[in-house]
């Protein structure tokens, strides 16, 4: 470990060569008058802990050539985990290609060895160090949380992407906490927001000295926190974190006059190395986690297990739970939201089944559709959600005059079934509903689209008139010409295309050649699984008439949709598609 010293500027060298390093500190000393500047070297690049060692320092000059290790590479490294020392690159010759490389990299400046003078070194490094100064306090801005100061929802991602970018690497694991604190809402509405707002800060400050340094405490919004938690050996790692938040989190909050005690539900998440998955994957682990931990009692912690953790033979005890399931009412259906791009209203809902097991953590339909399609019991499974949805939607039009279309995902081992066209329409008849209330969303499988049964099944719920729609269209091996022969009335892309978009040019051109061929075959399309802002400005260019994912709404339960929907509907009033009668 290597110190930065005294009052002036601390200066660190990184150049593997000793000659190198003599020569650079002698025209540095020259440089500057001895009280503005300090020097350190590091011969080893490989040995540096970059992020502790590089924030003690005002300016940094490496060498391009470090053996194993480049110097671009370790400035984009440092460049891309937020790192804001100004970075010099010192390089014995310049190509073409390595110099645009240079300019991306994150590099300030770069001087070739043989030219540098003290003079050129004192301008270069002063300028570096100003034009830093201002870059830090522009981006301090746009990477913080007004309310709390600490980093916002935009520094989180982007400083997990780096660190899952680095960990291969470095061979340390990342690891993603999500914070939710517990019945956040009833301190606002006791309390008064301005002492919610006192909350949040002190739950931040409590966060932030709770970890590391090197790790990063944000705010994602609302009530919800999020701590990236770096150089992690192994899960153990992430055991001592959760006991050390529960025990920051103990001792009672002071908000004015008043004394009040908050709990957390926290889900966990590790990148295993062995295991990578993108940062979108494991913020969705992370937050399935969070939901089992909510689910389980509030204040706790529930770390994400995944297909290969402890829970590994859970399919295989499925069966038998799944039949209890039912009887004992552990199904619950959630609802997500479908707007309309063109002007953002909401023009239905998809019907999403959850499980949540009596005393054990909740299960996602991945989990558990696969073996109840094997056992058979996905024929229960869907006609009690078949009864949940259209209870509801007749309970959304008899409580709030509301008419959502709600489409519901159907297994092809139910749509297969005859006596599935007798069960929708004496559903539809039991709750009085017409039938384009309801849609039946299929997925594409080649099984499901050659065959003549489902093509007359297909044709038997068109005729009783409710809407089927293909969904996760784009993986499977069906052709669009097919839906000229099938009653189809509307596609939805699937959502591993949506999140490559504006990522990856094979992903746009898929998607804008799905939705040109379907709006020549007069089917509408739905993008799902919309996470982000430009996902949905670029499907929204590429004309997409419906959207749906987390960034519009994720699902939830029909009482949170509804909330939810209310105040979707006054911000965008007047215009609303779910037609109000
Ligand atoms: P699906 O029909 O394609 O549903 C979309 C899935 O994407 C849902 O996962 C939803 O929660 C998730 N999702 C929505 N927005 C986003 C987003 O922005 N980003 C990401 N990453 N994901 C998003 P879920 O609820 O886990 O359901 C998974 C699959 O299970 C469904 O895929 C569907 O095929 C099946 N499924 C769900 N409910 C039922 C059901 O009642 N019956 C049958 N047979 N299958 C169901
Ligand atoms: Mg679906
Ligand atoms: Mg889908």
């Amino acid at each position: 470990m290597i110190n930065a010293y005294g009052d002036g500027l601390n200066i660190l060298i990184i150049d593997d060569d000793e000659v190198d390093y003599h020569v650079t500190s002698r025209k540095l000393k020259q440089a500057f008058r001895e009280d503005e500047a300090s020097v350190a070297w590091i011969q080893d690049a490989k040995s540096i802990d970059y992020i502790t060692q590089f924030s003690d320092f005002d300016i940094c000059l490496i060498d391009q050539n470090l053996g194993a290790i480049t110097g671009v590479d370790i400035i984009r490294d440092m460049h891309r985990s937020g790192c804001m020392v100004p970075m010099i690159l010192l390089t014995g010759s310049m190509q073409g290609e390595f110099d645009q490389s240079i300019t991306e990299c994150g590099a300030v400046d770069f001087l070739l060895k043989d030219e540098i003078t003290p003079t050129l070194l004192n301008r270069s490094i002063r300028f570096a160090v100003s034009q830093k100064k201002n870059e830090k306090k522009l981006v301090e801005m746009a990477y913080s949380d007004g309310l709390t100061g600490i980093a916002n929802r935009k520094k989180f991602d982007e400083f997990m992407e780096a660190n899952l970018c680095s960990s291969g690497r470095n061979h340390l694991s990342v690891g993603m906490l999500l914070i939710d604190l517990d019945d956040f809402k009833q301190v606002n509405d006791t309390y008064g927001h301005p002492a919610g707002d006192m909350l949040l800060q002190q739950v931040a400050s409590r966060l932030k000295e709770t970890v590391r340094e090197t790790d990063l405490v944000a705010r994602l919004g609302g009530d919800e926190f999020g701590i990236a938690l770096t150089m992690m050996q192994d899960e153990r790692d992430i055991n001592i974190v959760l006991k050390k938040l529960n025990d920051a989190m103990a001792p009672p909050f002071q908000l004015g006059e008043h004394t009040l005690f908050c709990s957390a539900s926290i889900g966990a998440v590790t990148h295993p190395l062995n295991q990578p998955a993108s940062f979108q994957e494991m913020f969705r682990r992370a937050d399935i986690s969070l939901y089992g931990a909510k689910f389980k009692g509030k204040n706790t912690a529930q770390i994400y297990r995944g297909k290969t953790g402890k829970d590994n033979d859970l399919p295989k005890r499925l069966p038998s739970r799944i039949q209890n399931a039912l009887a004992n009412d552990e199904f619950q259906v959630f609802y997500q939201p479908k707007i309309n791009t063109e002007d953002q209203s909401v023009c239905g809902a998809e019907a999403l089944v959850r499980w949540f097991p009596k005393n054990a953590a909740p299960i996602m339909p991945n989990d558990f559709i696969p073996a109840a399609e094997l056992s058979g019991d996905i024929v229960a499974i869907g006609g009690w959600v078949l009864d949940a949805v259209c209870a509801q939607i007749r309970d959304w039009k008899d409580g709030f005059n509301l008419s959502i279309p709600v489409a519901v995902n159907m297994s092809p081992i139910q749509i297969g079934r005859e006596e599935t066209i007798d069960l929708i329409q004496e559903t539809l008849l039991k709750y009085r509903l017409s039938p384009d209330m309801l849609e039946i969303e299929i997925t594409e499988t080649a099984s499901l689209l050659n065959s003549d049964l489902f093509a007359r099944q297909l044709m038997k719920i068109h005729e009783i008139g409710c809407r089927i729609t293909v969904d996760d269209f784009g993986i499977g091996y069906s052709s669009l010409l097919r839906f000229l022969d099938l009653p189809v009335s509307s596609l939805k892309i699937d959502q591993s295309f949506i999140a490559q978009i504006n990522q990856s040019q094979k992903a746009d051109a898929i998607c804008k050649s799905i939705i040109t061929l379907a709006r020549n075959l007069n089917i509408p399309v739905t993008a799902e699984g919309v996470e982000t802002s430009s996902q949905l400005a670029a499907i929204e260019d590429l004309e997409c008439q419906y959207a749906q994912g987390f960034f519009i709404k994720e699902p939830v339960s029909a009482e949170h949709f509804m909330r939810w929907y209310a105040n979707y509907r006054t911000s965008l009033s007047p215009h609303s598609s779910a037609y109000l009668n």
